[in-house]
């Protein structure tokens, strides 16, 4: 179905559509709704001073705003559009589906109203996976822009889609985020080209099973024109991708961090390469860029890499804007940041680390770790993580309310590696975290932060826990000056 097609099936004016939740995606869909003549609700749980100021400045407009009660679906409601995050089994949500009101996510509602603004809509190239897709994404923008192509990395990034696709700016193509909640309201997106770049258990609490969570991230391959990129290392992505109802002469293309096969990127003797966007891929292959362009060049950054110039590559982009915009790619902050070398150890904060399958990559990167870890486990188990690394750890320091599962794993599998319990959580844990974490290093090894864990327990957020890291780490850096 046509974009401009399903925009122009809908007549918005005086049609009662409740957007649930205030936020990122709510305020824009609320906005755009309202301008094009529908009567908007918005309905959001909390009634905080924040929410309170963006309720006044929606109910300026006209649009009602009902704060403090997110589980009743007004009346006359005839279209839910939902923030991404909402739990599917709310009472809201058994209300809509009992009415027959069907719910749409923030994505569903960019992809219906493309178009709308006379302009031609933009393909879009759809990232997804457990962990990499902010990487992936940036890289993939760094690429497009290298090849002089207009476009954004937008999506689950933080920046609105809807924004994107109804802004000022044209774009020729976009790099788009998408989380799997996002992907679960949304059934009617079809992207140019889409990549999984891996499945590991996650966010299980909300989507209910593993097969529920991997059934959301397989919907970015649906209707796909060009190509589904799966993981060759993580079969459960080339299932979705078989699985999945694509457009005829749609292509399954792979990367792997070895030799690629006949329609896969990988690598060969340090070298990214392309065996799939070739005039002959049994006989031929395509340089793309060293892995030395990567950064920074660990193992599964590598593989974001390769996912980024599969679909870059899809696109029609050429070889050398790949190696060009990789090399201009600056990782965002607390993803495996270099952040200072103190005598001869190196300091690593990836906060962002905050569940098992990013720490393994993380852990995966260095050969000697003094490792810190800890905090809200969600749920989590560390045997695997912690046998897996064993080998590789000089210490661990550890922090945080779960810390002692952490603690547990270790002793089971890592008896000879010693620990530092750390018992206490006040906003000076972190420095001390980082002088026993100094104590236990020997020249050559990394100093790393990859929690494993959530931060809430003694931060605010991810990127509060990594600040505090750099902050002791420089503290230390200048006293050794
Ligand atoms: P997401 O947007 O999916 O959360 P990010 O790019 O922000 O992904 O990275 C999140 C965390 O996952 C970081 O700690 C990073 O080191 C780790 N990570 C990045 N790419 C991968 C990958 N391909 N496989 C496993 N872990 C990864």
């Amino acid at each position: 179905m046509g974009s401009q097609e399903v925009s122009s099936t809908v007549d918005w004016q005086g049609k009662h559509v409740t957007v649930a939740g205030l936020g990122v995606s709510g305020i824009p869909a609320a906005r755009a709704l309202h301008e094009r003549g529908a009567l908007v609700t918005v309905v959001n749980d909390g009634d905080d001073e924040r929410a309170r100021a963006q309720a006044a400045e929606l109910e300026a407009l006209g649009i009602t705003v009902r704060l403090g009660d997110g589980a009743t679906l007004p009346p006359s409601t005839e279209l839910v559009v939902t923030a991404p995050g909402w739990q599917p089994d709310k009472p809201l949500f058994l209300a809509a589906a009992e009415a027959g009101v069907p719910v749409w996510g923030d994505v569903e509602l960019a992809w219906r109203l493309r178009g709308d603004n006379g302009r031609k809509p933009a393909p879009w190239l759809a990232v997804t996976g457990t962990n990499g897709k902010t990487t992936t994404v940036r890289m993939l923008a760094s690429i497009l822009e290298a090849a002089g192509l207009r476009t954004a990395a937008v999506g689950n990034i933080g920046v609105s889609l809807l924004d994107a696709v109804l802004g000022e700016t044209e774009y020729d193509v976009l790099a788009v985020e998408l989380s799997s909640y996002q992907l679960h309201w949304a059934p009617s997106p079809r992207a140019h080209s889409a990549a999984v770049l891996n499945l590991a258990p996650d966010h299980l609490d909300w989507h209910g099973s593993m097969a529920a969570y991997a059934a959301d991230k397989g919907r970015v391959y649906e209707g796909n024109t060009v190509a589904c990129v799966y993981n060759a290392a993580d079969p459960a992505t080339e299932d979705l991708v078989r699985e999945a109802d694509v457009e005829e002469g749609c292509r399954a293309i792979g990367f792997t961090l070895g030799a690629p096969g006949p329609s896969q990127l990988g690598v060969v003797d340090g070298i990214l390469v392309d065996r799939a966007f070739v005039a002959n891929r049994q006989k031929q292959a395509q340089e793309l860029a060293e892995v030395t362009d990567v950064n920074p060049p660990a193992p599964h950054n590598i593989a974001n890499a390769l996912a980024a110039a599969a679909l870059a590559r899809a696109f029609g982009v050429e070889p050398a804007a790949v190696r060009d915009g990789l090399r201009a790619f600056r990782p965002d902050a607390h993803r495996i940041e270099h952040v200072a070398d103190i005598g001869e150890v190196r300091y690593v904060d990836d906060s962002k680390a905050t569940n098992t399958h990013a720490t393994e990559a993380s852990l995966a990167a260095y050969d000697s770790i003094v490792w810190i870890a800890g905090g809200l486990a969600k749920g989590a188990t560390f045997d695997e993580l912690v046998a897996g690394a064993a080998k590789r750890l000089r210490g661990v320091v550890l922090i945080g309310a779960d810390r002692a599962l952490i603690r547990e794993a270790l002793t089971r599998h890592a008896p000879e590696v010693p620990v530092v319990d750390l018992d206490r959580t006040d906003t000076g844990a972190m420095s001390e975290a980082v002088a026993r974490a100094a104590e236990l290093a020997r020249p050559g090894d990394t100093v790393l932060l990859a929690p494993a864990c959530a931060s809430m327990d003694m931060f605010t957020n991810y990127n509060k826990r990594g600040e505090a890291f750099a902050d002791a780490v420089r503290a230390r850096a200048d006293e050794s000056a």
